[in-house]
């Protein structure tokens, strides 16, 4: 039996880790679907991570954090977890995808975030064909070429900003005409010659062919405008990743709030002993790496303490 499952390898997710092992906990894995490193390898820039002065994409800023988190004992799983349940004995059953069953004293779940679909016609025909949520692994398809992007929040400026060292003319769509993004950031948007906001306006069709994306048909205030681009970046927010709580039933293992978040207090404990929450996937995360990594830190610290206190779990 596991010590300590640690589910998802973000910011969270590594940085659990590295505080559970180096503050002795020895059985301890961190399943991590992918690579670890987290939703932030996909950003182009990231320039508020404290004591990193010049500004690196995400991936350069994740590079060591795996190095780093792993050297005091903590193990890579490279898993899908499908569920979390608890047995009556207080012991947590892992699911995988594979198939395989963990049994573990404690679990944090560290599962993030991912980007919302806009929900406009052909979204979802063209998503991988001209529609994308990430210009750091897309936006080179469109060197010197027009492009959109869709949305009014931090990432969508900053993504705009991205795609206009790379595409010819970047058009920022938003559904209003105030953006909810830093000011600083809104600045560069607006100081930007290769940005053109098309504001109070919304996309009501994407179209193409089997080759792809051709353009978006666009609402602003009931003037319809025929935007011929080739590719279309959506930036509408996340959701929060908590499947993996959701039991046989339809229930929650835990309490979350109306949007799915995890509802944690101050040591990242959510209502059932033993189950912790870290990052993005919590109620009030900032849904920031320094938060998340905080958040990580925070919920191993109290899970060793919880491990210590529980001695040894018994059969049901
Ligand atoms: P995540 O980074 O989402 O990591 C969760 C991990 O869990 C993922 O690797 C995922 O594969 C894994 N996972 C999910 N479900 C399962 C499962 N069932 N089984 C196994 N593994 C699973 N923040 C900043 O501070 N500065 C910025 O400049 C900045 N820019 C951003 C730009 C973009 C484009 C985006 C999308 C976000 C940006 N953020 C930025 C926000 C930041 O990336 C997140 O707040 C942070 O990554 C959250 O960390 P996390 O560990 O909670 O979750
Ligand atoms: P966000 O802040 O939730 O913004 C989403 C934007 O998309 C909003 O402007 C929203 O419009 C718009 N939108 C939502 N649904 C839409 C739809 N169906 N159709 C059209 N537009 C829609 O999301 P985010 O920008 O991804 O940021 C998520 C979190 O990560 C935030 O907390 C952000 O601060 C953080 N982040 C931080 C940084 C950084 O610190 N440098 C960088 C990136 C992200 P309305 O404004 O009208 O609601």
């Amino acid at each position: 039996m596991l010590d300590l499952a640690i589910v998802g390898g973000g910011p969270a997710g590594l940085t659990a880790g590295l505080y559970a092992t180096r503050g002795g906990l020895k059985n301890v894995v961190m399943f991590e679907k992918g690579l670890p490193g987290g939703q932030i390898t996909q950003s182009s820039e990231v320039e508020n991570y404290p004591g990193v002065c010049n500004v690196v994409t995400g991936m350069e800023l994740m590079e060591c954090w795996p190095k780093q988190c792993m050297k005091f004992g903590l193990k890579h799983e490279m898993e899908e977890v499908t569920r979390v349940k608890r047995e009556c004995n207080g012991i947590f059953t892992l699911e995988l995808l594979s198939g395989k069953k963990v049994e573990s004293k404690a679990v944090i779940v560290a599962t993030g975030s991912t980007p919302k679909r806009a929900g406009f016609d052909g979204e979802e025909e063209f998503f991988g064909k001209g529609v994308s949520t990430c210009a750091t692994c897309d936006g080179f398809f469109y060197k010197d070429k027009e492009v959109a992007v869709l949305g009014g929040g931090d990432t969508a400026l900053e993504e705009a900003i991205y795609l206009s060292n790379i595409c010819s003319k970047v058009y920022l769509i938003h559904r209003r005409d105030r953006f909810r993004a830093a000011p600083a950031t809104i600045e560069r948007v607006k100081n930007n010659p290769k940005i053109e906001l098309i504001l109070n306006a919304t996309i009501k069709k994407a179209y193409g062919d089997n080759m792809g994306l051709q353009g978006v048909l666009i609402d602003q205030k009931g003037k319809e405008i025929d935007l011929k681009v080739p590719g279309i970046f959506v930036f509408v927010g996340m959701n929060v990743n908590n499947e993996v709580l959701k039991q046989e039933d339809g229930t929650f293992l835990c309490s979350v709030n109306h949007w799915g978040e995890v509802i944690v207090d101050l040591r990242m404990r959510t209502d059932i002993p033993g189950l912790f929450a870290a990052g993005d996937i919590r109620e009030f995360a900032s849904k920031q790496v320094v938060c998340a990594a905080g958040d990580g830190a925070t919920a191993a610290i109290n899970a060793i303490d919880y491990i210590e206190k529980i001695g040894e779990l018994k059969p049901c």
